[in-house]
């Protein structure tokens, strides 16, 4: 069957939202069309050249970011704190393994959720579940789904987007003052003191490299000033991931000299052979975002979800749990990366902590019979980990040793299998209160956050975050993991 991106309407849809106004949605539709795109196929290609050196175990991949992003986290401060919490676990991971990291938050575009059930019950009353901002809203009176939150959620992604951009173009991820990173408000003095440790290395280097070079900042302009930074979401609702799928001409794809380009930043580039790079060839993008995935809910092979995402050109994660079958495995990846391209698909294991040894192993032996070169990521965040708060049972919420347990755990088989755990997966977010304390929703880690602690930030509308100091020790543990 030949691709268009509109291609998946022909084919059973898991996780559709059904909207009763069609005039209006197509009316929606229409006007996202017009509208200009988010990212540029520049930017994509070049982060599919960064995730093939992730796949080659030149670099390590860390995305994160909110379960699910909220209109209302549109705004200066939450912003600043998410970017900040990723430069600096970014920081930690590139100081202990010596791998350039590459960054995908999941930002500027993750509103829609899949849901286990398609409704809930809230006081005695049964009612739509919550699907995330673009579809309806939280308070159980506004679940009835709105495409005017298609319009919503490409115009607070574009917000989030600018100011990211922003930020990194006014130095705001410059290595000479990674303090200014708001770790200020860390209160365990283990992270404080493991923290200063890589901050007076760096600081070190930089010193170093600033009497080798004989500059200052300014001549010592070698990459530290900003970092590449891309974004990310599942995409769920594929009538918005269509009305931002563009074509474009081929074009050589500008890859960087080293490993630290930035979307937002000029670099001195070399042009290599890829998708887009065929004159006279025409590629189709999904121009919302850098990077995109599949839920494990909406992974059927037959679905209107893989046929969308085997037209992009865009590099793409798959959601990969206990219920897929290793040959399935295969047959996925040879409907979404036809031409092997290397680090076109991220597997994105999540299987939990105590099912990961069960299954990891045969996808990793059934990747390995094909010739497709995948990133290798863990997603130690899923919902088998999930639990109810005994102190305040309307709290789900995950335990950090859990997460631990499955980033080590899916290490370790890498390394007996002969492959590489490139990158990790996590929900996690940097968001304080007013009195600069991090939200309460895993249980333990350095702080050592108990089950009453719970409910005294917990914030998440949808699945609990890692917080601030509990993303830090993940990225210490991955940091020394990586130097052994
Ligand atoms: C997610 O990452 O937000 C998610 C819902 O994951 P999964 O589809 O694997 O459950």
């Amino acid at each position: 069957m030949s691709w268009s991106p509109s291609s998946w309407r022909q084919k059973p849809i898991a996780q559709d939202v059904v909207y009763e106004d069609k005039a209006k949605l197509d009316k929606i539709l229409n006007k996202l069309r017009k509208l200009p795109p988010l990212v540029s196929p520049t930017e994509i290609d070049r982060l599919r050249n960064q995730l093939a050196d992730v796949a080659a175990g030149k670099a390590f991949l860390l995305q994160g970011g909110d379960c699910a992003e909220l209109f209302d986290d549109c705004s200066q401060y939450p912003i600043e704190h998410k970017l900040s919490l990723i430069l600096l676990m970014s920081l930690i991971i590139l100081h202990g393994s010596r791998l350039p990291v590459v960054r995908i938050m999941r930002i500027a575009g993750q509103y829609a959720k899949p849901r286990s059930k398609p409704t809930e019950m809230i006081d005695g009353e049964e009612v739509l579940s919550f699907r995330g901002d673009n579809v309806n809203g939280y308070e159980p009176t506004d679940r009835n789904p709105d495409p005017e939150r298609l319009l919503g959620a490409y115009f607070h992604s574009t917000a989030t987007l600018n100011y990211i951009r922003t930020l990194l173009l006014s130095g705001f991820a410059n290595l000479h003052k990674p303090l200014d990173w708001s770790f200020s408000h860390v209160r365990s003095p283990e992270l404080q003191k493991a923290f200063s440790g890589v901050i007076e290395s760096l600081q070190d280097s930089l010193d170093f490299m600033r009497v080798a070079t004989g500059g200052d900042g300014g001549t010592a302009r070698g990459g530290t000033e900003t970092v590449d930074l891309y974004t990310s979401h599942e995409a769920l609702l594929l009538e918005y991931e269509e009305a931002l799928t563009r074509e474009f001409d081929g074009r050589p794809t500008p890859r960087p000299t080293s490993g630290t380009a930035s979307p937002v930043r000029p670099t001195k580039m070399v042009s290599t052979p890829s998708m887009a790079s065929f004159p006279g060839k025409r590629s189709f993008y999904n121009t919302s975002s850098h990077f995109i995935w599949i839920g494990d809910r909406t992974r059927q092979l037959d679905g209107a979800h893989v046929e969308y995402f085997r037209g992009i050109a865009n590099p793409i994660g798959i959601k990969v749990g206990p219920t897929m079958q290793p040959d399935e495995l295969v047959r996925v990846l040879d409907v979404v990366d036809p031409d092997r391209i290397p680090g076109k698909v991220t597997l994105i294991g999540r299987y939990g902590a105590d099912k990961v040894d069960q299954h990891l192993p045969g996808h990793i032996d059934a990747v390995k019979t094909t010739d497709h070169v995948v990133v290798w990521q863990c997603d130690a965040m899923v919902s088998e980990i999930t639990k109810s708060s005994m102190t305040d049972p309307t709290l789900k919420t995950r335990y950090f040793a859990d997460v631990i347990q499955e980033i080590t755990k899916s290490m370790e088989i890498h390394k007996a299998k002969g492959t590489i755990l490139g990158g990790v997966h996590l929900e996690l977010t940097g968001e304080v209160n007013e009195d600069g304390f991090s939200v309460t929703e895993c249980i333990g880690g350095s702080m050592e956050l108990a089950d009453k602690d719970l409910s005294f930030n917990y914030r998440s509308h949808c699945d609990p975050r890692l917080n601030y100091e509990q993303s830090l020790d993940v990225a210490f543990l991955i940091s020394d993991h990586l130097k052994a």
